[in-house]
């Protein structure tokens, strides 16, 4: 069976780790990676080509996998992108989610092709828990703590703000609300009291460290309903004490039944590198969207659409004999 063909948008860390997961999968290759910068000047294994020439890659690329920033980068080019190819992305603002998926969904639709938006970890696997235990527990609360770990999303936010040369945002859950939530309290917890929100930011030489901190913290949808730390290092501080990217957290549901059991389902993710793990869901989920543009879906869809079994590259008796 030939493999599926496969093209990058956008080459930052997102970029990086999913092509590195499409080494891991056989079925798999990358045809290229596609950027806003000069090609010349950027190293990579796989070729790297203008974003402006990828109208000639049309028909030559089987799934699109967008790396873009949420912030600015996807708005655009998500419905452009869906207007060409089949596509896969990480829209990771939740409050902008339905709005995005209406203008891919409507650009899919028109051109014939097929999208799945904001898959990952956050949205995208907490999302799926997040749905699977409220269906199983309909009487409870649900919580999502995220940390400690770097968001890639709040720190491209900060990165975007005119003055700002780089960023570092750490999400730190507050244990105690954890405990709390672990032990069937069923707490009610503000935004404010599960987590803080720490940013360390390089900014230009000679700029208002003052507007910017108050950019950061009132930015709506990031960081206007946290708590929020700014802190202004240099550059070579960034680079030696932050230039990891850890991540993780979980998603709890504390729910009842019967005669008041109490009933907890919680699934976890701790991961050395958020990049590398959200490039191989988003790996996943390309050859989901694959397989439903095989069979004529056109539009757009979320990971609640889309079925477990599309994701892996082993047939449904396979999965039926080895995992059910
Ligand atoms: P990033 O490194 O800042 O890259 C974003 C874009 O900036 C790249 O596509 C690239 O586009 C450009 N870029 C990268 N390096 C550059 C450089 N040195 N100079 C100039 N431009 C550069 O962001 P990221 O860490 O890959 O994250 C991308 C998005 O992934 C985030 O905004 C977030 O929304 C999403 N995300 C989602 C989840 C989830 O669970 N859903 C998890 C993690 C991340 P060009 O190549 O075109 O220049």
């Amino acid at each position: 069976m030939s493999k599926i063909k496969v093209g990058i948008v956008g080459y930052g860390n997102l970029g990086r780790g999913v092509e590195m997961a499409i080494r891991q999968n056989a079925d798999m290759e990358l045809a290229g990676i596609f950027t806003r910068r000069e090609p010349e000047g950027i190293a990579s294994a796989a070729p790297m080509i203008r974003l402006s020439e990828v109208e000639q890659y049309i028909g030559k690329i089987d799934v699109m996998i967008l790396c873009g920033g949420s912030a600015t980068d996807l708005p655009e080019q998500g419905p452009y992108l869906a207007s060409m190819f089949h596509t896969v992305d990480s829209f990771d603002r939740h409050a902008k989610i339905p709005e995005y998926f209406d203008a891919v969904d409507a650009s899919a639709r028109k051109s014939g092709h097929a999208s799945v938006i904001s898959t990952g970890w956050d949205p995208g696997l907490f999302s799926l828990n997040r749905l699977l235990a409220e269906a199983v527990l309909p009487e409870g609360n649900e919580y999502t703590f995220w940390g400690k770990g770097v968001s890639q999303g709040h720190s491209d936010a900060i990165r975007r703000i005119p003055g700002v040369k780089n960023a570092v945002q750490y999400t730190i859950p507050n244990e105690e609300a954890v405990r709390q939530v672990r032990s069937g309290n069923n707490p009610a917890l503000a935004t404010r009291d599960k987590h803080l929100r720490e940013c360390f930011v390089v900014a230009e030489p000679g700029e208002d460290l003052s507007r910017i901190e108050q950019e950061i913290k009132t930015m709506p949808n990031y960081f206007a309903d946290y708590d929020t730390q700014v802190n202004f290092i240099s550059s070579e501080e960034l680079q030696d004490k932050h230039g990891s990217m850890p991540h993780g957290g979980i998603v709890l549901r504390s729910g009842n039944t019967g005669n008041g059991s109490k009933q907890i389902i919680e699934f976890g993710l701790q991961l050395d590198s958020n990049p590398e793990f959200t490039g191989s869901v988003l790996v996943a989920y390309a050859r989901a969207i694959h397989k439903f543009a095989q069979e004529g879906f056109v539009g757009a869809k979320t990971v609640f659409d889309i079925p477990f079994g599309y994701l892996p590259p082993k047939s449904a008796e396979q999965l039926r004999r080895e995992l059910l």
